[in-house]
């Protein structure tokens, strides 16, 4: 063999001036295993590539009998090589035959060999094939040998992966990745779209291996990681992506491994062989997963996500491709996919391209999912490990409706789905049916149905669904879109157009709810550990009276001359309205002594979202004008659950007794008072959960515009005295699960859930 420091350099350089040859990709492969034996002096070199079935072809060889090539087959995990691609990492041995995986193939005439290298052949981590040398003498392969074949087989990748070789599989592909699949979620925003995948985070494929410079390919990486640190302290610090649950706890494990000093020192080391830096990424990322798959818990598999997604970051930086998706050309038919997602990053795409999005995280009433239904996405959350199970470009459907997304479909999963949109069109057409008819039950009750919004582009909505009015208008939106704070006037235009554009109806602002997962990139705020229950909404806005000042004002001038209506976001003291409201009160009385305009009548409500509240509801109804219930934070809090973690999504139910109870009472306290209430959470727009609300007495919710229409069919075929007098006695008794309840009686006086 040359001597170790120079074999891979010079076979890698041979090697890539048999890719520029011409001829097929066959050909070329011929050659590489002639010229891979001949420079590591081995009788045997061979190449299997791994099929779609997930077995591997002997693709060329040099040593063994060429009429093997293409016949010979190793079925998955079957043989030497079937271990090798398995376990993802080199076999090494000076007895091959006594191996218990050996598996005689009389046609190859391999017999007369003893010792036997095997290294797999990765690409973004996956396995494309196997690359094998073998020799007569039993000998033991020195690490540096090891280390050149498994540089070897890097570049082998790159030759399998161009496509050149017909039969071998696409870039970063396995045969995992090739199939059909379906992986099963939950669905954050209702809907079916057909598309294409795209990677929020795009992954780079290494194309330079050969260092020109290795010192100034260890500069890059020294440079690549230390800004990958900074990038990871950044994310830490910025809240909207920092929010407490998984997203923070990947972010604190990323952190973690980007100071680790084995992933760095076998970083460093490997720059030294000639590779560049992103070919060292890549390399030790490889290295990395064949040991932490070898480890079948499920802690090491995760443990390897975090440090793959680290590799991606670092060669990212290393390659000046930082951003996400947001700003490349997007296909038409575009479908998210992401491991976790914040409202403004989802903000930040051309809403024209996107039709759905995938993500590993998220729960229904995460603000990424609110954002996805104002913008009409279909879109499904806690899709466990979609990330790596699919490649860019890959077709995709996204059913919103079971929470299920199907990974390269069929053509008979297609025809299916173009029946089911079909279907889901009719029952569209048939709730758009409904649009002019008002909302009354059965027995006669009229329900008001109101819409949430917080952009501009939802105001067609209102017309669209035949809402009674917008319910929640989340003006915090407006401003996470916006590169710098909106002025007054700026939001005086943006609340008039909402106001003009709903005529009659009326239109509840909240205030500016920032905070929690949203931040505002231009506004400081300081490192929370649990910002859902830090400074935010009323609490920030009270603090930075001028921020509040400007919003009202500006919201009295939008409404001048006509009536406004006005809630507070996150009241926990009924003392917290009384401040807010003096505040409005005062911008009035110099709206009066100015004569600028105002609104002509002013209801202020506050929005029901912290337990602490339904313990002082006389004395918020007291002063109050309205309440509305913030049931995503209400939920959250009374089971301390934080919205956003996938892990606690299925654990606790908005239809069980503690969250039943609450909204009675709450309801109870507003007939006393003859105050309305309304509810504007996520689950106002689920129709059996809509109907308890009424079971509840609740006459008046709000929800996302595309919930309208089956949450009036279900209005319309209930008798919602009837379920008040159920549901009253099921409250009493200590009822263990009123949702079963509630279904029984939805199918016993056949209210219309939607589901047919
Ligand atoms: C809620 O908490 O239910 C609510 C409507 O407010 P947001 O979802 O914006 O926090
Ligand atoms: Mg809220």
């Amino acid at each position: 063999m040359p001597p170790a420091d120079q074999g891979p350099m010079i076979l890698i350089r041979r090697l890539r001036q048999i890719m520029a040859e011409r001829g097929t990709g066959q050909e070329r492969l011929d050659r590489i295993v002639r010229q891979i034996a001949n420079l590591m002096v081995a009788e045997v070199c061979s190449i299997y590539v791994r099929r779609q079935d997930g077995s591997l072809e002997l693709f060329a060889t040099e040593g063994l009998n060429h009429d093997a090539v293409h016949q010979t087959h190793m079925k998955r995990g079957e043989g030497l090589v079937g271990l090798i691609a398995e376990q993802a990492e080199p076999v090494n041995l000076s007895e091959a035959q006594t191996h218990p995986a050996f598996s005689f193939r009389p046609e190859t005439g391999e017999e007369v060999y003893h010792s036997f290298l095997g290294v797999p052949v990765l690409r973004s981590g996956n396995v494309l094939g196997v690359l094998v040398v073998q020799n007569r003498t039993p000998r033991h392969y020195i690490d540096d040998e090891v280390e050149a074949l498994e540089t070897t087989a890097m570049v082998l990748a790159e030759h399998l992966a161009s496509g050149d070789v017909a039969g071998a599989l696409g870039p970063g592909q396995t045969a995992a990745t090739t199939r059909p699949g379906v992986v099963k979620g939950q669905v954050l925003s209702e809907g079916i779209a057909l598309g294409h995948v795209v990677l929020h985070e795009p992954r780079v494929v290494v194309k330079t291996l050969l260092a020109d410079d290795p010192e100034r390919e260890r500069a890059r990486l020294d440079a690549g990681i230390e800004t990958l640190r900074l990038t990871i302290d950044d994310m830490l610090a910025r809240r909207d992506l920092a929010g407490p649950g998984e997203h923070r706890e990947v972010l604190e494990t990323y952190r973690l491994f980007a100071h680790d000093s084995g992933w760095i020192n076998r970083l460093q080391e490997a720059v030294g062989s000639g590779l560049t830096a992103e070919a060292v990424v890549e390399r030790v990322r490889n290295d990395t997963r064949a040991r932490m798959l070898r480890k079948a818990d499920a802690y090491w598999r995760e443990r390897f996500r975090d440090l793959d997604d680290l590799s991606d970051r670092l060669l990212r930086i290393l390659v000046g491709r930082t951003g996400t998706a947001a700003g490349d050309a997007l296909p038409d038919d575009t479908i998210l996919v992401a491991r976790g997602m914040g409202p403004a990053e989802l903000l930040d795409y051309d809403r024209t391209k996107v039709r759905g999005l995938i993500i590993e995280e998220g729960g229904a009433s995460s603000h990424v999912a609110i954002v996805a239904k104002a913008l009409g996405i279909a879109a499904i959350g806690q899709a466990e490990r979609i990330v790596e199970s699919v490649e860019p470009g890959d077709a995709v459907i996204v059913d919103a409706e079971s929470g299920e997304a199907h990974l390269r479909p069929s053509p008979e999963v297609i025809a299916a789905y173009a029946d089911k949109a079909r279907f889901r069109a009719k029952r569209q057409q048939r709730y758009q049916g409904l649009r002019d008819q008002p909302a009354v039950t059965r027995d006669g009750t009229r329900i008001a149905l109101n819409i949430n919004a917080g952009l501009l582009v939802d105001i067609p909505h209102l017309e669209e669904s035949g809402a009674d009015g917008i319910g929640l208008f989340r003006t915090e939106l407006e401003f996470m879109l916006s590169p710098n704070i909106l002025l007054k006037d700026k939001q005086a235009s943006i609340y008039r157009r909402i106001i003009e554009a709903a005529g009659d109806r009326p239109v509840v602002f909240r205030t500016l709810d920032i905070g929690g997962d949203k931040l505002l990139p231009y506004l400081r705020h300081d490192k929370e550990e649990n910002p859902a229950m830090g400074w935010r909404a009323i609490r920030m806005t009270l603090d930075r009276s001028a921020l509040f000042r400007a919003q009202i004002r500006a919201l009295l001038k939008a409404a001048s001359g006509r009536d406004l209506r006005v809630m507070l976001p996150m009241i926990t003291e009924p003392s917290e309205y009384v401040r807010a409201r003096a505040i409005v009160d005062d911008e009035l009385s110099m709206a009066a002594r100015f004569g600028w305009p105002a609104a002509a009548r002013i209801y202020i409500g506050a929005m029901i979202e912290v337990p602490a509240l339904l313990m002082q509801l006389d004395r918020l109804f007291a002063i109050a004008d309205f309440a509305s219930i913030g049931s995503n934070d209400l939920v959250q809090f009374l089971f301390a659950a934080d919205r956003n973690n996938a892990r606690l999504a299925g654990r606790y139910d908005s239809l069980s007794l503690p969250v039943l109870r609450a909204l009675a009472q709450i309801v109870a306290a507003s007939e006393r008072h003859d105050k309305p209430v309304t509810l504007c959470g996520e689950m106002a727009g689920r129709p059996l959960e809509a109907m308890a609300l009424l079971g509840v007495g609740m006459r008046s919710v709000s929800m996302a515009p595309a919930s309208l229409g089956p949450v009036k069919a279900m209005v319309l075929s209930l008798d919602a005295a009837k379920l008040r007098r159920r549901m009253t006695g099921w409250l009493a008794d200590d009822m263990s699960d009123p949702r079963a309840e509630l279904e029984r009686f939805a199918a016993e006086e056949r209210v219309d859930l939607g589901r047919t």
